[in-house]
């Protein structure tokens, strides 16, 4: 399996990457995990967005789901053949977040979309499986884990701490994780609970679940990843901070 990180500013684009995006790819299938804002030109660099086999949205946050919107046009409009709809997985009220807000007064998504609803649980895309399991963040929001030809990917979504996500990635080849906080100094006040992690939760996380390695995602632009890195190297060696563009081979 490939990963390819399209996007991976966390919390909205940012000057060198668009926000949330990663796609995955195995015999030929070509899943799409997120398109938060700024990442649908950025995709064009990889694949043919209207052509890829699927879509899987972690939550409705726009930083995560925005850009099935521009999707939604490029596919609608564009003047070459049309192909088949794509298979959308996401949350419950994706169609109607997705038509809100981008395609006000609009009622229907099939001409693009096959949507179906995430729960907990696993089932075969193509040649991948796929278990979810909802994660500790204000909005209904899944984790996933992806596994195909005996090499696993798990990734984090948004959550604060979780111990289901580690259940989830127990034993996964790579762990990649948000990391959205850093800790407070001795004077600052605590994160808030229930949101997101820091580097060092990302690296408890993937510590507690065993993971082979450690890719450090979803760093807002306003914090000093470099020190988010550091976080989590005094926990566990095997971590890196992904960019736009990086690679893995699984
Ligand atoms: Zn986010
Ligand atoms: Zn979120």
């Amino acid at each position: 399996m490939k990963l390819t990180v399209v996007g991976c500013s966390g919390s909205g684009p940012g000057p060198d990457s668009p926000a949330s995006c990663y796609l995955v790819e195995h015999d030929g299938f070509r899943l799409v995990l997120d398109l938060g804002n700024g990442a649908l030109g950025p995709l064009r660099r990889y694949a043919d967005p209207r052509t890829v086999d699927a879509l899987v949205l972690s939550h409705l946050h726009s930083d995560h789901c925005l850009d099935t919107c521009a999707l939604l046009v490029l596919h609608r409009f564009h003047p070459g053949p049309r192909p088949v709809p794509i298979r959308l997985l996401g949350p419950p009220g994706t169609t109607e977040r997705i038509l809100a807000a981008g395609d006000p007064g609009g009622r229907d998504l099939s001409d693009v979309f096959t949507v179906a609803e995430l729960s907990a649980g696993t089932r075969r895309l193509g040649p991948f499986e796929l278990t979810w399991a909802r994660t500790n963040h204000p909005i209904e929001t899944y984790a996933v884990r992806l596994t195909a030809a005996g090499r696993s990917l798990t990734y984090s979504a948004d959550t604060g701490d979780c111990p289901a996500l580690v259940e989830l990635a127990r034993g996964s080849d790579l762990l990649l994780c948000e990391a959205s906080f850093q800790e407070p100094g001795p004077r600052q006040p605590a994160n808030p609970p229930d949101l997101h992690l820091s580097g060092r939760g990302a690296a408890e996380h993937a510590a507690a679940a065993g993971v082979g390695g450690l890719l450090l995602t979803h760093i807002p632009l306003w914090q000093d990843s470099a020190r988010t890195l550091a976080e989590a190297a005094e926990i566990l060696d095997r971590c890196e901070l992904v960019r736009s563009g990086s690679t893995y081979e699984l």
